[in-house]
């Protein structure tokens, strides 16, 4: 039997439609939910995902407020432009959009953000908290596949989990999120020994790669839920993930499409961590 597809756009439209609920109930108390965007640089992808953002944050009740920066801007200023929209009672969470051009380091720049505005959940502080157990805000694109998985109604304790790719942003902090859910965690990366066998033992399998159409059918066990985080362009520069849709198909229960799937949730996630970061500052802010 073919698997059952999880709509990523679906479930996305109800996470938002809960954001934009929680934003009406914030705007009666006063409080307007912002969010500022940090864009360097003429990147076209960059540009795409910023301008997605602007789209899902009208639609949520969030004022987006998005500054473009050229691409010869300086980590200085970029560090000061952040270090006033962190002081900024009027803003709730501070987004910069990766990757930024090569005379700024990533790090530093992450490590600015106030962690309390910090809506991508990327600062060591955050992270730390994730791994702790004891998370304010879920990273946005794991939370989204975590919601995906459980969608399927399918009861996660002891089962077999395995996650490829080991990256800051997806891999590390959904191996966190599976394990916080009672999993049994395998994180593989390019230095895997037999990845085939590894992804044939996962009942929940996440691929996290970057390269188009890897895991094939005949590495997916039988009923397994799949989640395809890649966003790939296959040999007709198709927008692809790193699931071979077609073959995996067959033997899954349960799969993700791309496009459809984890793009659209991680971009419902962010809204819906933009609304909590402003309940939590507002009552701080005793607004
Ligand atoms: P990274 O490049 O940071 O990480 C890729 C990971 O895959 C690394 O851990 C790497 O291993 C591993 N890997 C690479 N080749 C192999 C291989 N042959 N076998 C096993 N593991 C391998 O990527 P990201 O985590 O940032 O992103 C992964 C994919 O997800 C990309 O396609 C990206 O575009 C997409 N993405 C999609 C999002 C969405 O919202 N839909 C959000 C974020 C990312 P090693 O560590 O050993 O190098």
């Amino acid at each position: 039997m073919p698997a059952k597809r999880i709509d990523g756009t679906a479930l996305a439209a109800g996470i938002k439609a809960a954001a934009a609920r929680d934003a009406q109930k914030l705007a009666e108390q006063g409080v307007r939910p912002r969010l500022a965007v940090f864009l360097v640089g003429d990147d076209p992808a960059s540009a795409i995902y910023v301008r997605g953002k602007e789209k899902d944050c009208a639609e949520s009740g969030i004022e987006s407020v998005v500054e473009r920066l050229p691409a010869d801007t300086s980590e200085e200023t970029l560090l000061e432009r952040i270090y006033a929209e962190n002081s900024n009672p009027h803003t709730h969470g501070i987004l910069v959009q990766l990757p930024l051009p090569k005379q700024i380091d990533e790090s530093r720049v992450i490590e600015a953000i106030d962690p309390a505005k910090d809506v991508d959940v990327f600062t060591p502080e955050n992270v730390g908290l994730l791994q702790i157990g004891r998370p304010f805000l879920l990273p946005c694109t794991p939370a989204g596949c975590l919601h995906m998985i459980q969608s399927t109604g399918i009861d996660l304790a002891g089962k077999e989990a395995v996650v490829v790719g080991r990256s800051n942003i997806v891999g590390k902090p959904m191996a966190a999120l599976l394990l916080a859910q009672n999993c049994t965690v395998t994180m593989c990366h390019s230095k895997t020994r037999d990845l085939a066998a590894k992804c044939a033992s996962a009942d929940i399998l996440v691929a996290a790669i970057g390269r188009a159409k890897m895991i094939t059918g005949d590495m997916i066990k039988p009923g397994a839920v799949v989640i395809d985080v890649g966003m790939n362009r296959d040999e007709n520069d198709k927008l692809c993930g790193d699931v071979d849709y077609a073959t995996a198909s067959e033997v899954a229960g349960f799969i993700t499409p791309v496009p459809g799937g984890v793009g659209p949730m991680t971009r419902a996630m962010l809204m819906a961590n933009t609304i909590k970061a402003a309940g939590r500052l507002s009552a701080a802010f005793g607004l």
